[in-house]
């Protein structure tokens, strides 16, 4: 059926990591393209929503809410060396990585265990422990919102970059992500494990597989970070800044201790987690809300929480850091 069944009145608490209340006057549920091309032709304006792992809604009542739920994992090509992988938007991120290992398939195991959906990954370009997204997306498959046409944007023409990518500056809006084709390695793999954590739990693994290191990711992550399930949060709620290194050596005068990564010849990364527990954040609780006491990056909803209330404490972190430390802290997860 080309015509998804639209949902009148429905209590989106459950559909955001964060667990907190709002309404969706209309949710539609797109499980083919055929069916969100449909649904964007009568609300081209509306919001959508994947694993609402990433966003923080500050409205008792949305409009029309499109829940992307197209699924399919299939192999489209095939070399030698390599497989091409085409997953519809509305897989599972994690179920698509384990697939990917299950089958011997590398380039993604790094990434084990991040929430949402295989169509917003590539809209932030997720990362973690040193792998993006990006190093295996090869093409992005989007339904145009106004227009309804469908288009191919290779990989390279995404702009990927920290946390960003075209679908989050210059094309913001237009597209809805209808499915990813991503490029994996056959083995031998070559396996990144340059993270101190990672590099702790495989320490004594001589040659490390993806299995290994996936194994390793899910238990790191499982250990440091808060469930959704149990505790509301949409994981690091800031970016890492990446300021000038003349920045960054007019606050080490003050704070010797600051830590930073390397990023270009001219910039470097700070860690935004250790700016805002040195700044006294990690573990505060005020009502509802809270800093998770070990990752001081992830705000909590501890129960009943509104999204104001947790913007309210983002905007007061921000601003004491910006205060302490003369770097302004940028959000992260998307408000809504
Ligand atoms: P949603 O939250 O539903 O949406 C996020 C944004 O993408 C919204 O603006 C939405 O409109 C848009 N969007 C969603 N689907 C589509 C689509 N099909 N087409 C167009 N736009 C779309 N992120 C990392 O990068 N690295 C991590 O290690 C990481 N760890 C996390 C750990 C925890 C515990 C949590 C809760 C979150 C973590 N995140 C991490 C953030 C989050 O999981 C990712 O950003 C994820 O890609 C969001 O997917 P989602 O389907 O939940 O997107
Ligand atoms: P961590 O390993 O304690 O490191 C703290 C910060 O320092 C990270 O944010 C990371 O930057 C940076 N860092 C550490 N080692 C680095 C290296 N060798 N090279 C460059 N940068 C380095 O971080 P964590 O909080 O436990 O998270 C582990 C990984 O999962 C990180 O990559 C993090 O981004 C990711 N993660 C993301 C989210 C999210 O919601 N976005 C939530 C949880 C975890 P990067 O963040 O740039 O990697």
């Amino acid at each position: 059926m080309n015509t998804p069944t639209i949902e009148k009145h429905v209590d989106l608490t459950a559909f955001t990591t964060f667990g907190v209340r709002a309404v969706a006057n209309s949710l539609i549920p797109c499980t083919t393209i055929e069916q969100l091309t449909s649904a964007l032709s009568n609300v081209p304006d509306a919001k959508v929503l994947g694993g609402g792992s990433n966003i923080l809604i500050t409205h008792s009542s949305l409009d029309d809410v499109i829940h992307v739920r197209i699924k399919g994992i299939e192999v489209v090509a095939e070399t030698t060396t390599h497989v091409h992988v085409r997953v519809g938007a509305g897989e599972a991120w994690h179920d698509f990585v384990t697939w990917c290992v299950k089958h011997d398939y590398g380039g993604l195991e790094n990434l084990a265990l991040i929430p949402g959906t295989v169509g917003a990954a590539p809209i932030q370009n997720i990362g973690a422990y040193g792998v993006e997204q990006q190093s295996c997306c090869v093409e992005v498959c989007v339904v145009d919102r106004e227009h309804g046409t469908r288009h191919t944007i290779a990989g390279r023409e995404c702009e990927f970059a920290y946390r960003s990518s075209v679908f989050k500056t210059s094309l913001a809006g237009k597209y809805v992500i209808a499915s990813v084709t991503y490029q994996l390695s056959k083995p031998p793999h070559t396996v990144h494990h340059a993270y101190k954590d990672v590099q702790h739990a495989l320490a004594g693994t001589e040659h490390p597989t993806i299995a290994d290191v996936y194994h390793a990711v899910v238990a790191i992550r499982t250990h440091k970070l808060p469930d959704p399930s149990v505790v509301g949060n949409a994981g690091s709620f800031f970016k890492n800044p990446v300021v000038t290194i003349e920045t960054y050596q007019r606050a080490l005068e003050s704070y010797p201790a600051m830590p930073c990564y390397p990023v270009d010849h001219l910039h470097v990364k700070v860690p935004a987690a250790w700016l805002i527990d040195n700044a006294g954040w990690k573990g505060y609780r005020k009502g509802a809300v809270g800093v998770h006491e070990r990752q001081a990056l992830v705000l909590i909803n501890l129960g009943g929480a509104g999204g104001n209330d947790v913007l309210l404490l983002a905007n007061q972190i921000a601003d004491s850091v910006s205060e302490k430390y003369g770097i302004r802290l940028e959000m992260e997860v998307n408000v809504w």
